[in-house]
Protein backbone atom coordinates (compact mmCIF):
# COMPACT_ATOMS: atom_id res chain seq x y z
CA UNK A 1 0.00 0.00 0.00
CA UNK A 2 1.44 3.41 -0.91
CA UNK A 3 1.99 6.11 1.44
CA UNK A 4 -0.37 8.07 -0.05
CA UNK A 5 -3.01 5.40 0.11
CA UNK A 6 -2.32 4.76 3.68
CA UNK A 7 -2.66 8.34 5.01
CA UNK A 8 -5.70 8.79 3.06
CA UNK A 9 -7.59 6.07 4.92
CA UNK A 10 -6.65 7.23 8.37
CA UNK A 11 -7.91 10.53 7.18
CA UNK A 12 -11.49 8.99 6.51
CA UNK A 13 -11.15 6.69 9.18
CA UNK A 14 -10.79 9.63 11.73
CA UNK A 15 -13.67 11.54 9.53
CA UNK A 16 -15.60 8.83 9.88
CA UNK A 17 -14.79 8.53 13.76
CA UNK A 18 -15.74 12.73 13.96
CA UNK A 19 -18.99 12.11 12.35
CA UNK A 20 -19.93 9.19 14.67
CA UNK A 21 -19.11 11.21 17.70
CA UNK A 22 -20.99 14.39 16.05
CA UNK A 23 -24.23 12.03 15.64
CA UNK A 24 -23.98 10.37 18.88
CA UNK A 25 -23.71 13.81 20.44
CA UNK A 26 -26.63 15.12 18.47
CA UNK A 27 -28.33 12.10 18.83
CA UNK A 28 -28.64 13.10 22.94
CA UNK A 29 -28.84 16.63 22.41
CA UNK A 30 -32.08 15.64 20.81
CA UNK A 31 -33.01 13.52 23.93
CA UNK A 32 -32.92 16.67 25.84
CA UNK A 33 -34.08 18.66 23.47
CA UNK A 34 -37.51 16.55 23.65
CA UNK A 35 -37.75 16.43 27.34
CA UNK A 36 -37.49 20.55 27.30
CA UNK A 37 -40.38 20.47 25.23
CA UNK A 38 -42.34 18.26 26.61
CA UNK A 39 -42.26 19.65 29.93
CA UNK A 40 -42.89 22.65 28.18
CA UNK A 41 -46.04 21.37 26.96
CA UNK A 42 -47.01 19.84 30.09
CA UNK A 43 -46.75 23.09 32.27
CA UNK A 44 -48.86 25.16 29.47
CA UNK A 45 -51.64 22.44 29.79
CA UNK A 46 -51.77 21.95 33.32
CA UNK A 47 -52.47 25.83 33.96
CA UNK A 48 -54.85 25.56 30.82
CA UNK A 49 -57.18 23.42 33.42
CA UNK A 50 -55.65 24.62 37.15
CA UNK A 51 -54.18 28.48 36.35
CA UNK A 52 -52.92 28.53 40.01
CA UNK A 53 -51.40 24.94 40.09
CA UNK A 54 -47.86 25.72 40.46
CA UNK A 55 -47.66 28.40 42.31
CA UNK A 56 -49.78 27.28 44.69
CA UNK A 57 -47.26 24.41 44.85
CA UNK A 58 -44.65 27.47 45.31
CA UNK A 59 -46.54 29.87 47.70
CA UNK A 60 -48.44 26.60 49.96
CA UNK A 61 -45.88 23.68 50.23
CA UNK A 62 -46.44 20.14 49.86
CA UNK A 63 -48.99 18.37 51.66
CA UNK A 64 -49.02 14.69 50.36
CA UNK A 65 -51.49 11.97 51.00
CA UNK A 66 -49.09 9.27 50.20
CA UNK A 67 -45.66 8.17 51.11
CA UNK A 68 -44.47 6.09 48.10
CA UNK A 69 -41.99 3.08 48.58
CA UNK A 70 -40.66 1.87 45.47
CA UNK A 71 -37.55 0.86 43.01
CA UNK A 72 -35.56 2.51 40.58
CA UNK A 73 -37.39 1.04 37.77
CA UNK A 74 -37.83 3.50 34.86
CA UNK A 75 -41.33 1.30 34.55
CA UNK A 76 -42.51 2.09 37.91
CA UNK A 77 -42.94 5.66 38.68
CA UNK A 78 -45.81 6.39 40.72
CA UNK A 79 -46.76 9.62 40.25
CA UNK A 80 -47.52 7.81 36.40
CA UNK A 81 -48.82 4.54 37.06
CA UNK A 82 -51.59 6.25 39.39
CA UNK A 83 -52.23 8.63 37.20
CA UNK A 84 -51.21 11.59 39.30
CA UNK A 85 -50.16 15.25 39.46
CA UNK A 86 -47.22 15.96 41.08
CA UNK A 87 -47.68 16.56 45.11
CA UNK A 88 -49.63 13.62 45.61
CA UNK A 89 -46.16 11.03 46.71
CA UNK A 90 -43.43 11.89 49.01
CA UNK A 91 -41.34 8.99 47.59
CA UNK A 92 -38.47 7.05 48.64
CA UNK A 93 -37.27 5.03 45.89
CA UNK A 94 -33.81 2.55 45.41
CA UNK A 95 -33.26 -0.44 43.37
CA UNK A 96 -35.83 -3.14 44.86
CA UNK A 97 -37.69 -1.08 47.22
CA UNK A 98 -35.64 -1.67 50.21
CA UNK A 99 -36.40 -0.28 53.33
CA UNK A 100 -33.21 -0.85 55.68
CA UNK A 101 -32.42 0.34 58.82
CA UNK A 102 -28.57 1.92 58.39
CA UNK A 103 -30.36 3.82 55.05
CA UNK A 104 -29.38 7.33 56.07
CA UNK A 105 -32.08 8.29 52.86
CA UNK A 106 -34.51 6.61 54.21
CA UNK A 107 -34.25 7.80 57.60
CA UNK A 108 -34.34 11.27 56.48
CA UNK A 109 -37.34 10.14 54.11
CA UNK A 110 -39.38 8.97 57.65
CA UNK A 111 -38.35 11.89 59.38
CA UNK A 112 -40.38 14.13 57.05
CA UNK A 113 -42.67 12.39 55.53
CA UNK A 114 -44.04 10.44 58.67
CA UNK A 115 -42.92 13.40 60.95
CA UNK A 116 -43.84 16.62 59.38
CA UNK A 117 -45.60 16.18 56.42
CA UNK A 118 -47.85 13.73 58.16
CA UNK A 119 -48.63 11.54 55.43
CA UNK A 120 -51.90 9.27 55.44
CA UNK A 121 -50.96 6.41 53.80
CA UNK A 122 -47.40 4.61 53.71
CA UNK A 123 -47.28 2.50 50.43
CA UNK A 124 -44.29 -0.58 49.66
CA UNK A 125 -44.07 -1.51 46.28
CA UNK A 126 -42.44 -3.79 44.73
CA UNK A 127 -42.61 -4.77 40.96
CA UNK A 128 -42.91 -7.57 38.34
CA UNK A 129 -39.53 -8.33 36.34
CA UNK A 130 -37.65 -6.50 39.14
CA UNK A 131 -33.35 -6.48 38.43
CA UNK A 132 -32.91 -6.11 42.08
CA UNK A 133 -34.62 -9.10 42.71
CA UNK A 134 -33.59 -11.30 39.96
CA UNK A 135 -30.12 -10.23 41.20
CA UNK A 136 -30.87 -11.68 44.48
CA UNK A 137 -31.71 -15.07 43.09
CA UNK A 138 -28.53 -15.68 41.61
CA UNK A 139 -25.33 -15.89 43.86
CA UNK A 140 -23.55 -13.23 45.64
CA UNK A 141 -21.33 -11.20 43.25
CA UNK A 142 -18.86 -8.28 43.85
CA UNK A 143 -20.96 -5.90 42.54
CA UNK A 144 -22.91 -3.21 44.01
CA UNK A 145 -26.40 -3.72 43.14
CA UNK A 146 -25.41 -7.44 44.22
CA UNK A 147 -24.37 -6.10 47.26
CA UNK A 148 -27.04 -3.51 48.10
CA UNK A 149 -29.77 -6.86 47.49
CA UNK A 150 -28.02 -9.09 49.65
CA UNK A 151 -31.30 -8.20 52.44
CA UNK A 152 -33.27 -9.59 49.89
CA UNK A 153 -30.85 -13.02 49.23
CA UNK A 154 -31.34 -13.40 52.87
CA UNK A 155 -34.97 -13.60 52.20
CA UNK A 156 -34.59 -15.62 49.46
CA UNK A 157 -32.48 -18.19 51.57
CA UNK A 158 -34.99 -18.33 54.51
CA UNK A 159 -37.84 -19.42 52.00
CA UNK A 160 -35.83 -21.60 49.89
CA UNK A 161 -38.03 -24.77 50.17
CA UNK A 162 -41.00 -22.81 48.84
CA UNK A 163 -38.92 -21.21 46.16
CA UNK A 164 -37.36 -24.07 44.83
CA UNK A 165 -40.94 -25.86 44.92
CA UNK A 166 -42.39 -22.90 42.47
CA UNK A 167 -42.16 -24.37 38.59
CA UNK A 168 -40.88 -21.05 36.75
CA UNK A 169 -38.33 -18.33 37.48
CA UNK A 170 -41.09 -15.94 36.85
CA UNK A 171 -43.06 -17.22 39.98
CA UNK A 172 -39.85 -16.76 41.92
CA UNK A 173 -39.74 -13.54 41.08
CA UNK A 174 -42.89 -12.44 41.88
CA UNK A 175 -42.64 -14.80 45.34
CA UNK A 176 -39.81 -13.13 46.11
CA UNK A 177 -40.59 -9.40 45.63
CA UNK A 178 -43.73 -9.90 47.52
CA UNK A 179 -41.80 -11.35 50.60
CA UNK A 180 -39.45 -8.07 50.13
CA UNK A 181 -42.19 -6.08 50.46
CA UNK A 182 -43.98 -7.60 53.48
CA UNK A 183 -40.36 -7.67 54.83
CA UNK A 184 -41.10 -3.38 54.43
CA UNK A 185 -44.02 -3.66 55.91
CA UNK A 186 -43.13 -5.22 58.86
CA UNK A 187 -40.18 -3.06 59.08
CA UNK A 188 -42.38 0.44 59.10
CA UNK A 189 -44.10 -1.09 61.44
CA UNK A 190 -41.43 -1.94 64.12
CA UNK A 191 -40.28 1.71 62.97
CA UNK A 192 -40.66 4.37 65.86
CA UNK A 193 -42.14 6.89 64.06
CA UNK A 194 -44.17 4.81 62.26
CA UNK A 195 -45.07 2.49 65.10
CA UNK A 196 -46.37 5.45 66.76
CA UNK A 197 -47.71 7.26 63.98
CA UNK A 198 -50.05 3.48 63.68
CA UNK A 199 -50.87 3.44 67.28
CA UNK A 200 -52.31 6.84 67.02
CA UNK A 201 -54.50 6.31 63.85
CA UNK A 202 -52.69 8.95 61.91
CA UNK A 203 -51.45 6.23 59.26
CA UNK A 204 -51.74 2.87 57.13
CA UNK A 205 -49.22 0.99 55.39
CA UNK A 206 -49.81 -1.10 52.91
CA UNK A 207 -47.68 -3.36 51.12
CA UNK A 208 -48.50 -4.17 47.08
CA UNK A 209 -46.68 -4.89 43.87
CA UNK A 210 -46.95 -3.35 40.66
CA UNK A 211 -47.04 -5.79 37.61
CA UNK A 212 -45.12 -3.87 34.72
CA UNK A 213 -46.97 -6.62 32.31
CA UNK A 214 -50.68 -4.98 32.97
CA UNK A 215 -50.35 -2.01 34.27
CA UNK A 216 -52.11 -3.12 37.44
CA UNK A 217 -50.52 -2.81 41.16
CA UNK A 218 -52.54 -4.84 43.65
CA UNK A 219 -52.22 -4.26 47.42
CA UNK A 220 -51.82 -7.17 48.99
CA UNK A 221 -50.95 -6.02 52.59
CA UNK A 222 -52.78 -3.39 54.91
CA UNK A 223 -51.67 -2.74 58.28
CA UNK A 224 -53.44 -0.29 60.36
CA UNK A 225 -51.99 -1.15 63.98
CA UNK A 226 -48.47 -1.27 65.36
ZN1 LIG B 1 -37.17 -3.19 40.61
Amino acid sequence: MSARLTSLLVLVSAMVGVSTACETESGSQDLMTMLKHRNEDWAASVLRTTPNFFQDHFDNGQKPDFLWIGCSDSRTTETTIFDQRPGTFFALRNVANQLLPSDAAMQATMEHGVGKLKVKHIIVGGHTDCGGVQTALLPASKSKVSEWVEPIRKIAAQFKGELDRLPNQRDKELFLAKKNVEAGVKFLQEYDLVRSALEKGEVQVHGGIYDVGSGNFTVFQTVTKP
